[in-house]
C-alpha cells in the first residue's frame, strides 16, 4: 500500500474510470477519489455501487483540489471537458487522460492547461467490449501496458509519479511519442476493430444465412469478431474520426494485402497462401510469449453452456 496521490479525480465514470477506482482502492494508491459523470443515471449507479468516495454533478467540483485529474471520457469529448475544468485545477497538479488516440487529445486539451499544471497524456492498453460504470474491475490493468506520452519539456518528477501510479495498479509502463502511438495503435487496435465491425456488418447484410444460422453455428472466428464489434459506438466513432490519418494509412495497406490474397485464391496460388499464413502464425506465438494472451485453445473459454 503506497499512497502516490492524495486526491485523484476521475472525469467520466465508465469502464476505464471504474476499473481505476477499484484498483486504486485495492492497492491503497490514493486517500481520496472523486468522480464526475454527466448523466444522472451514471451518477446514481456510481453512488449505488460505491464507485468513488464522492460523486459530483460538475467536473469542476470533482477536479478541484485533486493532485491527479484523469480525463476518462471519449476522445472527442476531451477538449470540452479540459476547458470546463481548467479554471479550478490546483497549482502543481497533474492532468492526464486515458484516451485511445493521443495526437488529437493533445491538440484539443493542451490549450486549456494552465502553466502551473503538468499535462501528461497516457493510454492504458486494457479494455473489454463492455462499457459504463458497472463494467469496471480492479484487475483490468494487471500485466497490461500503459503508454505514457510525455513532452520533451515535461516535468520528469511528475512523469515518474504518473508511471508509479499506473504500475501500482498492476500495469507495465513505457513512454512513447504521440504520433508513433497513434500509428502503432491503428495497427494493433483501431483497424482490427474496423475490420470486425465490417465483418459483422457483412454477415448482417447477408440475412439469408444469418437469420439464426450465424448465431447458432457461430464458429470461433466469427464469435471473436462479434465480441469486438459489440464495443461502444461513441468511443469507436471518436477513435476513427480522430486517428484518421493512421487509420486510413493502415487500411490502405490492409486492402492491398487483401487483394493479393484474393488473387492467390482466384489463381489457386496455394504457395502464397501457405507462406502468408505461416508468417502470420509467428505473430500469434510472439503475443503468447510476451504474456499478452493465453495459448489455451479457444482463448481458454472452455465449453459454452446453453
Ligand atoms: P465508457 O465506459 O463508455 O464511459 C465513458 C464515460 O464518459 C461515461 O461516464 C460517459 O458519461 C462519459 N461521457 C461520454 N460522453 C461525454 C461527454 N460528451 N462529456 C462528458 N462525459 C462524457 O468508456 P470507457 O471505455 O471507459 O472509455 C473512456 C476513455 O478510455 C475513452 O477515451 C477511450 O478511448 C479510452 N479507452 C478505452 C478502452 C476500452 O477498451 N474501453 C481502453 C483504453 C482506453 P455517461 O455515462 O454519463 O453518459
Amino acid at each position: 500500500m503506497t499512497v502516490i496521490y492524495n486526491r485523484v479525480a476521475l472525469i467520466g465514470l465508465g469502464l476505464i474510470a471504474s476499473s481505476m477506482y477499484w484498483a486504486i482502492k485495492r492497492h491503497g494508491i490514493a486517500h481520496d477519489v472523486t468522480g464526475f459523470a454527466r448523466t444522472v443515471e451514471t451518477r446514481e449507479t456510481a453512488r449505488t455501487i460505491g464507485l468513488c468516495d464522492h460523486v459530483y454533478e460538475t467536473p469542476q467540483e470533482a477536479a478541484r483540489d485533486a493532485d491527479l485529474v484523469v480525463l476518462c471520457v471519449p476522445v472527442g469529448a476531451m477538449g470540452a471537458v479540459a476547458k470546463d475544468i481548467s479554471g479550478v485545477l490546483k497549482a502543481g497538479a497533474t492532468l492526464s487522460d486515458v484516451g485511445s488516440v493521443k495526437q488529437h487529445v493533445i491538440q484539443s486539451v493542451a490549450e486549456h492547461v494552465p502553466r502551473n499544471v503538468d499535462f501528461i497524456p497516457a493510454h492504458p492498453l486494457a479494455g473489454t467490449e463492455h462499457s459504463g460504470p458497472n463494467a469496471g474491475f480492479a484487475e483490468l490493468f494487471e500485466n497490461r501496458w500503459c503508454m505514457i506520452v510525455p513532452f520533451a519539456d515535461s516535468n520528469a518528477c511528475a512523469v515518474t509519479r504518473l508511471r508509479s501510479f499506473w504500475e501500482a495498479m498492476g500495469s507495465k509502463t513505457t513512454t512513447i511519442d504521440a504520433e508513433h502511438h497513434d500509428l502503432v495503435l491503428s495497427v494493433t487496435s483501431h483497424v482490427p476493430h474496423l475490420i470486425a465491425y465490417t465483418m459483422v456488418g457483412v454477415a448482417d447484410d447477408l440475412r439469408r444465412i444469418t437469420d439464426r444460422e450465424v448465431i447458432d453455428y457461430s464458429a470461433a472466428g466469427f464469435r471473436d469478431f462479434t465480441r469486438i464489434a459489440a464495443s461502444d459506438p461513441t468511443m469507436w466513432r471518436d477513435i476513427f474520426l480522430t486517428n484518421k490519418d493512421a487509420t486510413l494509412e493502415v487500411l490502405g495497406r490492409f486492402t492491398e494485402e487483401l487483394f493479393a490474397l484474393q488473387r492467390a485464391i482466384r489463381t489457386g496460388n496455394g504457395e502464397h497462401l501457405h507462406d502468408y499464413m505461416t508468417r502470420t502464425r509467428t505473430i500469434r506465438r510472439g503475443i503468447i510469449e510476451a504474456g499478452q494472451d493465453t495459448d489455451a485453445p479457444d482463448f481458454g473459454r472452455g465449453v459454452v453452456k446453453r
